[in-house]
C-alpha cells in the first residue's frame, strides 16, 4: 500500500517500497525524487505541491 500524502515544507524520511531503501528528502520539491538504489519515483511534483509515493516513516522538523 503506498501512502500519498502532502505534507508541508519539511524534511521527511522516506522509505522505497521497492527496495526498502530508507532517505531523507525535502517534503516539498519541486522536482523528481528518485530512489538512491532502485531509482523508484518517490517523490512526484504536482502543481506546486509535491506527492509522496513512498512510505513516510518521520516528519523532521
Ligand atoms: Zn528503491
Amino acid at each position: 500500500m503506498i501512502l500519498a500524502r502532502e505534507p508541508n515544507s519539511k524534511f521527511v524520511k522516506i522509505r522505497c517500497p521497492k527496495c526498502k531503501n530508507e532517505q531523507i528528502t525535502f517534503g516539498k520539491s519541486a522536482t523528481i525524487v528518485k530512489c538512491l538504489v532502485c531509482e523508484k519515483v518517490l517523490v512526484e511534483p504536482t502543481g506546486g505541491k509535491s506527492k509522496i509515493k513512498a512510505r513516510v516513516l518521520e516528519v523532521l522538523e
